[in-house]
This record gives C-alpha cells, sequence and structure tokens, in this order.
C-alpha cells in the first residue's frame, strides 16, 4: 500500500529526518488560514498517490495566504493521472541549491534490498536514469546489516553525493525497516544555500503483509475515484473499469487478462478487468454481471470462465439469477468449459434467454462479443 506524500512526511519526521513545517487540507479557506501560520508564503502541493505532480501543475507556489487560497482551489478537484486531488498539503517553502534523488526498494531476485542514489534528483530523473544511467548509483543492501554510518557514506560517495546526506541515509533506512516498507524514497532531497538537507518529497510503500502491524493507515488502498469501482469494492470484487466497450469477466487474473488480450486482438476494446475468483458462487457472479451491465459504456459483456475450483453450474446459475433480477438489454456471450460445463451450459440453454449466448471457445466468445458490441 502506497502513503500519501503527507504521510510519508510525517514518518520521515518521526525518524529525524529533517522536512519542511507542513499542514494538509481539504479546504482553500483552511489553507488560507494555514498559509497564515506558516510564515505567508507556502508551496502548495495536490495529495496523490501518484508522481510527476509537479509537471501536472499540483506543484505551486503561492505567495501570500490569500493566493494560497485561490491555488488551493485549483488545484482541488484536479485530475493528475486519473487520482482525483482530495487534499492539499501547504508546506513552507525551502530555497533549493541542489536537488538528489535517495532511495531503498526491496530487490526481490537478489534476496535485498538496493539503495539507488543520484546527485542529479528532481523532475527529469526517469530522464536521468533512461539516458545516463551512470549518473544513477545502485548500491545492495544486506537486510542483515542494514545501512549503517560506513554503508551511508558509500551510498553517498557512490552517487556523489556530499556527505552530510548520510545521516539521511541511515534514518531512511529506519523507516524502511521500523515502518515495514518495501520501498521509501526521497526525491528531491534537496540542500539549501545555507547547506542543509531537507527531504522535500517522500514516497512509502508500506508491505501489505505487514498490515497487522501497521494498521494505523487503515485501508487506503479502498478508496476509488472511480463509482463502479467504488461499487466493486464495496462488493469485494477485484474490479478496474477500463477504456472499452466489451464487459470482460473471467476466473483467475491471468485468464481475465489473457481474455482482455483476445478482445482487443478481435478489434473491440475491454471496458473493464473483473476477476470473480477462484471457487466463485453464483451471488458473486450475479453480483459481477449486475455491475458490468450497470456500466454506461459497456455494448456487450464476455463471460469467459475455465472452470476449476470454481464449478461452471454455479457461475450458470448466477447468470440466470442475475438476467431474471433485471430488465436485460444488452447481448451476453458465454464461454464456460472445465469443472461442471456440460451442466452450466445446460441450465443456460434451458433459461434460454435470447440475448444470451453460447459460444464454446474463448477465441469464439471474444470474436462474438466483439462483433455484437461493434456493429450498431
Ligand atoms: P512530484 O512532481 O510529484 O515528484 O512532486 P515534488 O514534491 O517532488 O515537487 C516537484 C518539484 O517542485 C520538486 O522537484 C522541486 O523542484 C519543486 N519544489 C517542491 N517543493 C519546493 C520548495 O519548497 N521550494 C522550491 N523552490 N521548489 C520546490
Ligand atoms: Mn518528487
Amino acid at each position: 500500500m502506497d502513503l500519501y506524500e503527507h504521510q510519508a512526511r510525517d514518518l520521515f519526521a518521526a525518524h529525524g529526518i529533517p522536512v519542511p513545517r507542513a499542514e494538509v487540507t481539504g479546504s482553500p479557506e483552511e489553507a488560507r488560514d494555514i498559509a497564515r501560520r506558516l510564515g505567508g508564503r507556502v508551496v502548495v502541493k495536490a495529495q496523490v498517490r501518484t508522481g510527476g505532480r509537479g509537471k501536472a501543475g499540483g506543484v505551486r507556489i503561492a505567495a501570500d495566504p490569500v493566493a494560497a487560497e485561490l491555488v488551493a482551489r485549483q488545484i482541488l478537484g484536479m485530475d493528475i493521472k486519473g487520482h482525483t486531488v482530495r487534499t492539499v498539503m501547504l508546506a513552507q517553502p525551502v530555497d533549493i541549491e541542489a536537488e538528489f534523488y535517495v532511495g531503498y526498494v526491496l530487490d526481490r531476485a537478489a534476496g535485498g534490498f538496493l539503495a539507488i542514489a543520484s546527485a542529479e534528483g528532481g523532475m527529469e530523473i526517469e530522464e536521468v536514469a533512461a539516458t545516463r544511467p551512470e549518473a544513477v548509483a545502485r548500491v545492495p543492501v544486506s537486510p542483515a546489516e542494514g545501512v549503517t554510518s560506513a554503508k551511508a557514506a558509500e551510498i553517498a560517495k557512490a552517487a556523489g553525493l556530499p556527505p552530510q546526506t548520510a545521516d539521511v541515509l541511515v534514518r531512511l533506512w529506519e523507516v524502511l525497516v521500523r515502518e515495514d516498507a518495501l520501498l521509501v524514497e526521497v526525491n528531491p532531497l534537496v540542500r539549501t544555500p545555507q547547506g542543509r538537507i531537507l527531504a522535500l518529497d517522500g514516497k512509502v510503500t508500506v508491505d501489505d503483509n505487514a498490515r497487522f502491524r501497521q494498521a494505523r493507515w487503515g485501508d487506503q488502498d479502498a478508496e476509488h475515484d472511480d463509482p463502479l469501482e467504488a461499487a466493486a469494492a464495496a462488493k469485494g470484487l477485484h474490479y478496474v473499469k477500463l477504456d472499452g466497450e466489451v464487459g470482460v469477466i473471467g476466473n483467475g487474473a491471468g485468464l481475465v487478462m489473457s481474455t482482455l488480450d483476445v478482445v482487443a486482438g478481435c478489434g473491440a476494446r475491454p471496458a473493464d478487468f473483473l476477476d470473480i475468483g477462484g471457487g466463485a458462487n453464483a451471488r458473486v457472479m450475479a453480483d459481477g454481471l449486475s455491475l458490468v451491465l450497470s456500466d454506461p459504456d459497456v455494448k456487450s459483456v464476455l463471460v469467459n470462465v475455465f472452470g476449476g475450483i470454481t464449478a461452471c453450474d454455479a457461475v450458470a446459475d448466477g447468470i440466470v439469477r442475475a438476467v431474471d433480477s433485471m430488465h436485460l438489454t444488452k447481448p451476453l456471450v458465454v464461454r464456460l468449459d472445465g469443472n461442471n460445463a456440460a451442466r452450466g451450459r445446460a441450465l443456460l440453454e434451458e433459461r434460454a434467454h435470447p440475448l444470451v449466448h453460447q459460444v464454446p471457445t474463448m477465441d469464439g466468445a471474444a470474436r462474438r462479443a466483439a462483433e455484437l458490441a461493434t456493429t450498431p
């Protein structure tokens, strides 16, 4: 689970990493009061769990409290890469002499951690990493030894960072370990003209396996901007809204992802990803189908189930229940195979709804669903 910048900032502060004074709000009027408290001139920063806020216009300096209110009003409600801005952080502005990048990330392949650091941090870090990889140092960190002062000095030296950043590197490692993080990142870590080192932005990804120890963050991943995704989450469905017109439902993430590809290969675009999971029952299928059909973008629905633990007759039962409980106006293409497929197919044949079509193969079913979605 990713934390918001202001939460990362609070963790940094708690572990002794210098950060600017800052406060969070969802109200422009309150932004004005906060700016006044912080000394007038402030940086107003969109709080969304994605990078590139600066380039998207989500990080702006306001000269005084009145401007802070205005800027907050403009940033609140903005869409940044599909994330709606609901809160802003106001921070005391910092004069920047140099911007660095530092972070630790779990390196699963190596069975350890990796320190990543660069003396050329800031908004162009991806560009730097792509065009001049030698400007980004990568130093393995043993989980058992961690980042000692000596290790921190080694990382700073490898990246060409000033020696006084070593203290932050040690403390950032403490954040990773104590807060059960898989990734911690500071970009930019800055040096001011007075020689102070401060973390101006932070990203922390908390290991979901450690939620029992990190319960204070709650379930922020359950916050959805899309109303259909919110409805799906409320029903416990694994659903992602997409841009197309063919509703896709299947069992197992791998099968559903392949189904998206096959639909795209047929010249149509998937409207969603919905995985009813292994061992799905009729109710889950019915809930999923109702949800997908309620999407106004959907022109046809493709149900692709390869029964393993999930039994095809339970899926068919769910489809019949959903169809019986609503006025079906969109065509449904169903491919059932595997566990109890014969019984499942028979159930749908018995119901004989004119808009429900059965096709025995995945390719054939996808082609049919694509045709039904694209021909008026
Ligand atoms: P990101 O674009 O989502 O990574 O957002 P950041 O928090 O990193 O902000 C983007 C950029 O805004 C930083 O790289 C800085 O150059 C700039 N910035 C952020 N805070 C300050 C500040 O207090 N003073 C100045 N001068 N620039 C800032
Ligand atoms: Mn940043």
